[in-house]
């Protein structure tokens, strides 16, 4: 089975990743109930500020693909960089867990490799969603930083403590995420007929019709999705 061609293919592709992604943060987020804390009700996605927030965020993830010029990774990663917050539910649901426990490295880490794995084409996992997926939660807490609120679980589940990061960390970590995502730019543009770069992977020429992969909607056609 291949994903359908065009944009419907990219989008559902995209959907299928983001949706996994949401999962995992919000599963991440149970992890909190290892080190309980008072619940305490947020405000932060109150309206109307949900539409600054969520749009903020959105910007934000879409910069940070951007140079991949890859429209599926840019739909991922816009998606990511909002869907993380899928980690607050508990605690907004009043549930003794620190929110933000997805604001983690480690967390950035095992979502990046999932993702990778369950989109992995031919032998190996597809590194141009392996960097957009750590790009995106960069930009993701580039945006927390520039909004008002850069205390983070960062190292969360080893550790529960909160680090804040200094306002100025915000421009840092966009810049680092867009960064990170160049080097996609530089493949994309060495093989321009790839809808996806994948760091050389794709090189070996393999067909393949998606029957090799874990979950086909989730993996990306070879023969491309224009
Ligand atoms: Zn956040």
């Amino acid at each position: 089975m291949a994903l359908p061609k065009g944009f419907a293919g990219t989008f559902l592709w995209a959907s299928g990743l983001a949706f996994v992604f949401t999962s995992a943060a919000f599963l991440w987020s149970l992890l909190g109930f290892a080190s309980p804390v008072t619940p305490i009700h947020l405000h932060e996605y109150a309206f109307p500020a949900l539409v600054v927030e969520v749009g903020g965020h959105v910007i934000f993830g879409v910069l940070a693909a951007a140079p991949s010029l890859d429209p599926g990774l840019i739909l991922l990663a816009g998606g990511e960089s909002v869907l993380i917050d899928s980690d607050h539910l508990l605690a907004a649901l009043g549930y003794p867990v620190e929110g933000r426990l997805a604001h983690s490295v480690f967390f950035a880490l095992a979502a990046a490799v999932l993702l990778a794995y369950l989109s992995r084409r031919g032998r190996g996992p597809d590194m141009g969603v392996f960097a957009v997926t750590l790009s995106a939660v960069a930009a993701h807490l580039s945006y927390d930083v520039f909004a008002g609120n850069g205390f983070f679980y960062l190292l969360a589940p080893l550790s529960f403590g909160s680090f804040e990061l200094p306002y100025w960390t915000w421009p840092a970590l966009l810049t680092a995420a867009v960064i990170f995502t160049a080097p996609l730019l530089a493949e994309r543009l060495h093989q321009p007929e790839n809808v996806c770069p994948n760091f050389g992977v794709r090189q070996d020429g393999a067909k393949n019709d998606g029957s090799e992969f874990l979950l086909p909607v989730l993996s990306r056609d070879l023969d491309g999705t224009g």
